[in-house]
Formats: structure tokens, sequence, C-alpha cells
């Protein structure tokens, strides 16, 4: 299947072209003739599927057909894209930028951590496509920057995490503002009930795009998980980064001050690591990221708001210092790794404690991630066996045979597995 052959308008196909992508993924050739009809929409796709062009590429060509020809002016917003985070509302602001460079549509981006002022010059000047978190788009609502009467389209891009961070009340409220005529397009990368519930009081008839099954593991990422007692959490992950084919991971934190502490150990053994979560201001988030994604950073300890949707290009390996306890989150955070057909590894600490957490998560994904020997783990174990008769068993650690990889597989042996012995 090519571009060509989605009914795209060429000011789209040449953006398209200058992106270099060469063939649209599953979720693009599925939504977006979907998309162009302009009917609803319930997306389920796990992140790194394409699913941002999935929607921005329609929506852009909908309103280029569809638009009125003044230019400057006041302009009505025409479509809303609906986004947890700060990040993710970025990249979506980046992704309109790329497929509408020839269009000559405008979008603007609103989140909150930063002075509203420059938001809302921008706005003034008008707009067709508004992305934003929840938040600030209230804020200026309830400020009566924003309108939101004409609008086209709504997006309610990555939904469960919208519920998971508590924007249920938010979104509702944004809702009631929308006219009753428009077109909605709902994201979610897992479909639990009550995910299913709201998509149902906000679609009208929607088409249904399911790329991947509920809830399945990203394909292709490699998981394991590592008994250990949180004590030794630290020491187990100064060890497995002692492995230098780890080029550049996210380490997973349950909080902030976690993330922080663990940041600042790894640097005091000189690996180059940096916190990103919440309470850090905008500019020190973007910076970081920046870091991390031009491979200045080694280590980006995040906690799960901070990292949504991020994507790093080649990012192999994914650490969960701490387990989730949504399971949920999980399919998220190892959806960081193992993009666009790349390798990827998924790494879980697991603590006596988190036990019932790693339950979940083999429950959701209907399989038992295999664990790993090391050298921290026998007490962990002998915990874990009294709190779980399946944990593995304790048994004396011995040398690891030559043939096995670093996750104490046979299958897979390439000469780094050769270099550190778990
Ligand atoms: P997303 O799932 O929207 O976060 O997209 C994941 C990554 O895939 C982004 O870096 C996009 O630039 C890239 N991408 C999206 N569509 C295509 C495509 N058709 N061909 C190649 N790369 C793509």
């Amino acid at each position: 299947m090519l571009f060509e052959q989605l009914g795209l308008i060429e000011p789209i196909l040449k953006a398209i072209k200058k992106e270099g992508y060469t063939q649209p993924t599953p979720i693009q050739v599925q939504s977006i003739p979907i998309v162009l009809t302009g009917k609803d929409l319930l997306g389920c796709a796990q992140t790194g599927t394409g699913k941002t062009a999935a929607f921005a590429i329609p929506i852009l060509q909908q309103l280029y057909n569809t638009r009125s020809g003044v230019q400057g002016g006041y302009k009505h917003i025409r479509a809303l894209v609906l986004t947890p985070t700060r990040e993710l509302a970025t990249q979506i602001d980046e992704s309109f930028e790329a497929y509408g460079r020839f269009t000559g549509l405008k979008h603007d981006v609103i989140f909150g951590g930063v002075p509203q002022h420059r938001q809302t010059i921008a706005l003034r000047n008008g707009t067709d496509v508004l992305i934003a978190t929840p938040g600030r788009l209230l804020d200026l609502m309830n400020q009566g920057y924003i309108y939101l009467d004409h609008l086209e389209i709504f997006v309610l891009d990555e939904a469960d995490r919208m519920l998971d961070m508590g924007f249920i009340n938010d979104i509702k409220k944004v809702v009631r503002e929308l006219p009753q005529q428009r077109q909605t397009l709902f994201f979610s990368a897992t479909m639990p009930p009550n995910i299913a519930k709201l998509a149902n009081s906000l679609l009208y008839k929607p088409e249904k795009v399911e790329i991947t099954p509920v809830s399945t593991t990203a394909e292709r990422v490699e998981q394991c998980v590592f008994f250990v007692k949180k004590k030794d959490k630290q020491q187990l992950l100064d060890h497995i980064l002692q492995d230098k084919s780890i080029k550049r991971t996210i380490v997973f934190t349950q909080t902030k001050h976690g993330a922080d502490r663990i940041a600042k150990n790894l640097r005091k053994r000189n690996i180059n690591a940096d916190a990103l979560h919440g309470d850090k201001s905008q500019a020190s988030r973007q910076n970081t990221l920046a870091n991390f994604k031009n491979g200045r950073l080694r280590v980006l300890v995040a906690t799960d708001i901070a990292a949504r949707g991020i994507d790093v290009e080649a990012l192999e390996h994914v650490i969960n210092y701490d387990l989730p306890n949504v399971s949920e989150t999980y399919v998220h955070r190892i959806g960081r790794t193992g993009r666009a057909g790349a390798t990827g590894y998924a790494l879980s600490f697991c603590a006596t404690e988190e036990r019932p957490f790693l339950n979940s998560i083999n429950k959701l994904t209907k399989q038992k991630i295999p664990s790993v020997r090391h050298p921290f783990e026998e007490s962990a174990l002998i915990e874990a066996n009294n709190a779980d008769p399946d944990a593995p068993k304790a048994e004396p650690r011995r040398p690891k045979p030559r043939n096995r990889n670093r996750y104490g597989r046979k299958d897979r042996v390439d000469k780094r597995d050769q270099k550190i012995d778990f």
C-alpha cells in the first residue's frame, strides 16, 4: 500500500515524502480513509504505530478541503487534540507542522507549567488546529481566550492515560463546550471497561480500528523480571548498566523523589543520568529530553507521567525499577522500545511487595514474564517464595552457560551477551 492510494491531496503527499515515509503503517492504512469520510473512530493501537499521523493527516486534509480561504483575521478553532502530557502535546504539534507544512493551515499548542502569555497571543491570531493538555485548556477557556463552539473535529488521544491521570472531570467539562455535531476520534493503547464506557459516551456509531489485540504486550520486546529486594535495586541497576551495549535506557520509577535519587546515585558513579518528572520546570524537561534524544544522556530516570508518549529512535532498553501498580502502564512503558521494527528489551525489577503487580501484568498480557538469575537475587527469591509458591526456586548461583544470552535464554545469543553475566 502506498500513501498515494489513500486519496491524499498533493500538499500532504509532498509533506509525507519530505518526512521520508515510504509506506503507511497499518493503523494509517485503516484509519485515514475512515477519518476522511467524517465518521467517528475508536482506535486501539500501541504507541509507536504511527498513530499521530493516522489522525493528523486526514484532519489536515479535511480542514484544507473545506477552508474558507480567509487569510489572517479571526479564525475559529476547527480541530482540537486533547492529550495528557506536555511532551506529547509538543510532539503532536510537531507532527501537524510536518504533515501540514504545505497546506497553509495553522496549528498551536498549549500546556501548563509555562506562562500563558505567549499562548494567548498565538490564540488571538487564530488557529485551525489546537493541541492541548486538559488543565491549561480549561484555564484558558475559563478566562475567555478559547471558544470551541465551531469545532468540527475532536481528538482524544491516549484516553486510558488521561483517566489514569485523573483527567476524567476535565474531559467532561471540555466535552460539554463542544458542538453536538462534530467528528470524534478516540485513541487508547488499552481498552479496559472504563475506557470503553467513556468511548461509548463520546462517539457516535464509531468505526473501530484495532492494530494489536487489547493489551497485548508490544511485539518484538523481549521481557524479563529480576526478583530483587527493594534495598538492592540500586545495586542491581548499577550492575546492569555496566553493560556498555546498553547505550540508552529509560528507567521508570513510581515517584518523583525516587527518580531524583536514582539519577543522583547514577551520576555519582559517573553514569550520565538525569531525572524527568512533573516537578521539573518545562524548560528543564525539554532540555533533558533533548539531551536524551541526541545521545548526550545515557539514562533517563522518569515517572510515567513525564515519559508518556516519548518517541526516541533506537531505544533498545527500558528498565522498570519499580513495577507499576496499574498493569496497563506496563504495556505503555515497554512500548517505548521495540519501535518501528527495532529490537527491544524490557527489564523489570520486582521486590516481594510488588509480586501482586507482576501477577496482574502477567494476567493482563496473558504471559509469564521469565525471571533472570543475577547476583542480588537470593534473599529476594526466598522472600518471594514465601509469598508466592509459583515464584522461581532459589538455587545456588552457577556460572552462566556459554550459549545462553543475558536473559538466560538459549535462543538468542549475540556477542554482547557474552560480556555480562547476570
Ligand atoms: P507515533 O505512534 O505517532 O508516536 O509514531 C511513531 C514514529 O513513527 C514517529 O517517529 C513517526 O515519525 C514515525 N512514523 C509515522 N508514520 C510513519 C510512516 N508511515 N513511515 C515511517 N515512519 C512513520
